[in-house]
């Protein structure tokens, strides 16, 4: 069994790229924003322009990083699941962001999936190490293939996500947690899929599966 964890937005309170750009850059970052959400640019184009637009020193970021806040609910989650599942943090974020925030919470050392982060001269530049030139989502990070990459053909794989990188996963998981904007994508193309809030509500979903649901999870999404 692997989880597919979703950072930000979902491990973390609010989406840290949203909120580094809202204190960083230029107010303009949203309607490039807008701009992907509507699907005139892929993730990989809205990212490129908006961190060109943060103009900061590397000090105020790493302390920026630091105060990501996270949900605290995951702990548990954590402590439970690790002892029958694999766990990643799979994120089209920043993997600079993450670690940081991690560290920082005192939270598990998760293997992290993400793009890389660069300093630059007064700003940051990324590189894209999970780019998938054949997952027409667009995204910096497929979260497809890195979920095939880890879980090797075996069966279940559980996306726990929240937003539009999450949806070329959400396709092919066999069980999808879906918050926010997530929500809505899974009901439009009919993608079963399970509600939570925080992972408070995951963790009383899985400790609710009967034992062998664990191999034979077809019935877990229905
Ligand atoms: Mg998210
Ligand atoms: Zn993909």
């Amino acid at each position: 069994m692997l989880f597919v964890v979703d950072f930000d937005g979902t491990l973390s309170l609010r989406d840290t790229v949203d909120a580094m750009l809202e204190r960083f850059a230029d107010p303009s970052w949203e309607d490039v924003e807008k701009e992907w959400l509507d699907g005139k640019i892929t993730a990989v184009q809205c990212m490129q322009k908006q961190l060109h637009m943060v103009k900061t020193d590397h000090a105020k970021l790493e302390d920026f990083f630091r105060n990501i806040q996270l949900d605290i609910s995951f702990l548990p989650f954590y402590e439970y699941v690790s002892q029958f599942a694999k766990l990643a943090i799979v994120s089209d974020g920043l993997d600079h962001a993450i670690d940081v925030a991690m560290k920082n919470a005192d939270f598990p050392n998760l293997p992290v999936y993400a793009n890389k982060l660069h300093f630059v001269t007064d700003g940051i530049d990324m590189s894209w190490p999970h780019k998938n030139p054949n997952c027409n989502a667009g995204n910096g990070v497929c979260k497809c293939k890195v979920a095939q990459d880890l879980s090797s053909g075996e069966k279940p794989v559980i996306l726990i996500g929240d937003g539009k990188s999450d949806a070329c996963l959400a396709k092919s998981a066999d069980v999808v947690f879906a918050k926010g904007s997530l929500i809505k994508y899974c009901e439009a193309n009919n993608i079963p899929h399970i509600k939570f809030q925080t992972f408070a509500d995951v963790l009383a979903e899985v400790k609710a599966w009967p034992e062998d649901a664990r191999n034979n999870f077809a019935c877990l999404s229905a």
